[in-house]
């Protein structure tokens, strides 16, 4: 068990090579080879038929909206999709499984060699392969626990039987735990981008496993690896990992060798354990499945599902920076989901800065729904009320400290903008002789910062607004007084 004994340096010595194997459950209305519908949580054992349960002379009918999330996928991920595949059975026994087998891919997949870019710690990108992306059925559930006697029974829902999946293997690419939570979270991305699972990992929509070795710094050989297994949470992977590696620097180092196991980790207690040695020795004897026939893919089905693809997160990422002068973060805020996405960009192009927009939604809405730990969806403050107090802002007719005020009263009764707005309407203080006696006053009273500004740091000059702003009690209007501000410390 790692321990505080591992000193930098040694740890400093090892390099971890990790790769890591996803399973998403595919979004479509009905199973991979029969009509039952696919839905998490209908009541156990409702929506399986004689061939999702393996009955006796059922056979399967491959459904044809899972080829096409399977190829949409493999496309965003920059794979070849390979023109004839075939399917093959898996064979293995386990109670959840009552055909005794899985319908899966081996040796021809669908797509393969593909990669997605993920940023590594140096700020620049990395680029992740991907080995392949199969299609195969998902199995069913044992319920191991919440019945009486559970102690004495396992109880099985088969209605995850014959589920379609996309299993995308990665290359071993991956050198840090970091890495690993990267490709994950853009994967997701990318995936939920394209619409083919809702990637919902509490219902086991996606699920990782992750393979990790550690080896010399500069040796050529990968060393043995681990198979993590089932980690339901993309920082648990990434917790799993940190503790495997440790564990697998301390084995070599006091002497001995890592065994070539699976291991499951326990969220509770923050490590892996070994799985027992009869669930890891795999004889799958994988033969083309005789019930189905090769799967091919034409250039014009191809083309159909290259038309369907939406823009990807990171080409949007790139063009909003480019287009509405974003920093990198806030657009990665933006673009966490491509409703989220879609709902700003419909309403900053009706803006006149749709930099202002986002600052309104991402600091000041946002800022308030973090604070009440509350969802976009449940903000007062719609679209449109960020775009007219964006408008307001930037045509100078309330002040920032009144729209804070003004965005305040909205979350405290739960109002959008405009109706607090139109009852509120801030006053604003537009008498120019006003304003300058204001500011005469302010210049007087700071020397100092006019010897600057007037020495040339002109940036003092929003220190005199602001102290302007703040006797006016946050009602001179923004732009006259920073046009009066100028004009006085010039002269
Ligand atoms: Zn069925």
């Amino acid at each position: 068990m790692p321990s505080a004994a591992l000193s930098p340096e040694v740890l400093a010595k090892y390099e971890p090579v990790i790769g890591l194997e996803v399973h998403v459950q595919l979004l479509t209305a009905s199973k991979a080879f029969c009509s039952c519908t696919n839905r998490f949580g209908s009541e156990p054992n409702t929506n399986i038929c004689p061939v999702c349960l393996g009955l006796p002379g059922a056979l399967p009918v491959l459904n044809a909206k899972a080829v096409e999330f399977a190829t949409l996928a493999s496309l965003a991920l920059n794979c070849e999709v390979r023109e004839r595949s075939i399917f093959a059975r898996k064979n293995y026994f386990y109670p959840d499984l009552p055909k005794g087998y899985q319908i899966s891919q081996f040796d021809k997949p669908i797509a393969e060699h593909g990669w997605i870019d993920v940023p590594a710690a140096d700020g620049s990108m990395k680029r992740i392969g991907i080995t392949r992306l199969h299609m195969e059925e998902d199995a069913g559930k044992s319920i191991h626990d919440g019945f009486a006697d559970s102690a004495t029974r396992t109880y099985l829902d088969l209605n995850r039987c014959g589920t379609p999946l996309a299993e995308i293997v990665s290359e071993p690419d991956i050198r840090t735990p970091d890495e690993a939570w990267e490709y994950l979270t853009r994967l997701k991305e990318i995936l939920l981008y394209c619409g083919v699972s809702d990637c919902n990992m509490e219902e086991g929509s996606l699920r990782c496993d992750a393979n990790v070795s550690v080896r010399l710094k500069g040796a050529e050989r990968f060393g043995t690896k681990a198979e993590v297994k089932n980690v339901n949470s993309f920082r648990f992977v990434r917790a799993a990992l940190e503790y495997e590696i440790e564990r697998q620097i301390e084995v070599i180092e006091s002497g001995g060798r890592v065994t070539q196991e699976s291991r499951l980790w326990n969220a509770n207690e923050g490590r892996t354990y070994s799985m027992r040695s009869k669930e890891q020795a795999h004889d799958y004897r994988y033969f083309p499945e005789p019930d189905l026939p090769a799967l091919i893919i034409t250039p014009e089905f191809l083309a159909q599902r290259s038309g369907e693809l939406p823009e990807l997160p990171e080409a949007r990422r790139a063009r909003m920076i480019a287009e509405y002068e974003l920093n990198t973060q806030d657009a990665i805020t933006l673009t966490a989901s491509r409703e989220f996405a879609d709902r700003f960009e419909a309403a900053a192009k009706t803006a006149r800065s749709p930099l202002r927009v986002a600052n309104l939604l991402l600091n000041e809405v946002g800022g308030r729904l973090k604070s009440l730990n509350l969802e976009q969806e449940k903000s007062p403050v719609s679209m449109a009320g960020i775009v007219q107090a964006a408008d307001l802002l930037e045509d100078g007719k309330i002040s920032s400290k009144q729209l804070k005020q003004l965005f305040d009263v909205c979350f405290e009764k739960g109002e959008d903008f405009a109706a607090v707005y139109d009852r509120e309407k801030p006053q604003q203080l537009t008498d120019a002789s006003a304003i300058e006696a204001m500011i005469d006053e302010v210049i007087a009273a700071n020397p100092k910062q006019v010897e600057q500004y007037r020495a040339g740091k002109t940036t003092v000059a929003g220190f005199f607004v602001g102290q302007v702003m703040k006797a006016s009690k946050g009602q001179a209007n923004p732009a006259l007084l920073n046009e009066l501000v100028a004009k006085k410390l010039e002269g």
